[in-house]
């Protein structure tokens, strides 16, 4: 099969020809079907955070595929079973977090595509643990994008906390925020989105978001306090000024919550304003098991849409470009 791996962080991607790994007691070996570009997979493939992980590896959190060997001791899975592979490859189960449903805090983690090798490969690892079942009906490449983008913006909704009421404020409408906008709107909230291309803002409308904000031309926060601030603001853009601006754009009480990682990524926040405004900032990593499958209940029932364009994995040095310069419609999925 054929992988495609970081020998080098910031050189491009090596494609090479690998035999399927071995499943070892509690993996499964999965043939990958899809497998998303998440703009997480560049930070790692650039070396952008304070931990690394270690080249030569195999990027890829969204990989999408059907069971085609059991290790030793899995049951509950089958050969022919369709499953996604999220992000937290592995937790210890054992911990005050994983015992409290946090698994995604787990210290002992081990992570797809960082720790572990991932989905941009003709086969890969997974720990049938922590491997989605994908819905019946289901298409791959739609499940792919919900493994990481959709989870992860399902989950820093929970955490935002919002409910009809709310004015929330999506920032940045990449592969993250197509999602986003469209969990907000679920949520009953009025959703403003903001995004640097007419494309993302375009889309964003298209996807429900009753107000459009275009950063290039206007001021996020001003425009956000003309609609009285909102109530939570969801930072995914990859721009470090961002999430201050967001900040400001914020109510009373409201809540900032992190997610976009940019290299070397840091937020001013003023005290004064912050303790008498009782404004959160909170940071959300990911989502758990749970919120994975009801990101996939929801889709499998309709209720929102995956806007992607495949891209052969020989392809990936070009759609790592693409991404970069903002000319993706939300995200890319390889199809090995
Ligand atoms: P993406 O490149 O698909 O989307 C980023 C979007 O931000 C683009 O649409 C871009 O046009 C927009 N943008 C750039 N500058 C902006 C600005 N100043 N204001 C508004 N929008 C702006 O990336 P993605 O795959 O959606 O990932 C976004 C970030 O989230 C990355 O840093 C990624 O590592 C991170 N991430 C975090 C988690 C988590 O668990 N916390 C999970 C997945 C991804
Ligand atoms: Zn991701
Ligand atoms: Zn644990």
């Amino acid at each position: 099969m054929k992988a495609a791996v970081v020998r080098e962080f910031g050189r491009p991607l090596v494609l090479e020809d690998r035999a399927d790994p071995e499943p070892g007691t509690g993996q499964v070996l999965v043939r990958v079907e899809a497998s998303g570009l998440c703009h997480t997979d560049i930070h790692a493939a650039h070396g952008d955070w304070p931990v690394k992980p270690h080249p030569p590896f195999v990027p890829g959190h969204e990989g999408v595929g059907v069971v085609e060997r059991l290790g030793a001791g899995v049951t509950h899975l089958d050969v022919g079973d369709r499953v996604a592979v999220p992000w937290l490859g592995w937790a210890c189960g054992r911990c005050a977090h994983c015992l409290s449903g946090w698994e995604t805090l787990c210290h002992a983690q081990k992570n797809t595509g960082y720790g572990v090798d991932g989905g941009w490969a003709g086969s890969m690892l997974a720990w049938a643990d922590f491997a989605a079942r994908v819905p019946d009906g289901v298409d791959p490449r739609e499940a792919a994008p919900l493994t990481c983008a959709g989870v992860t913006t399902y989950k820093a909704l929970k955490v935002a906390d919002i409910g009809p009421t709310d004015l929330v404020a999506i920032s940045g409408v990449g592969g993250l925020g197509h999602l986003a906008v469209q969990y907000a709107k679920i949520a009953g909230a009025t959703v403003a989105a903001i995004d640097i291309t007419d494309e993302k803002l375009a889309l964003a409308s298209d996807l429900g978001a009753d107000i459009v904000i275009d950063a290039r031309s206007d001021d996020p926060a001003k425009v956000l306090q003309s609609h009285g601030g909102a109530s939570a603001a969801i930072g995914l853009a990859v721009d470090n000024a961002s999430f201050a601006t967001a900040y400001a754009g914020l109510r009373r009480g409201g809540r900032l919550v992190l997610v976009a990682l940019p290299a070397a990524g840091s937020i001013e926040i003023p005290v004064f304003d912050t303790v008498l405004n009782g404004t959160s900032v909170i940071g959300s990593i990911v989502g758990t098991r749970a919120d994975l499958d009801e990101v996939f209940a929801l889709h499998a029932a309709g209720r929102t849409r995956v806007i992607y364009e495949t891209r052969p994995l020989a392809a990936v040095n070009d759609s790592i470009r693409e991404v970069l310069q903002g000319t993706v419609k939300a995200r890319i999925v390889f199809t090995p």
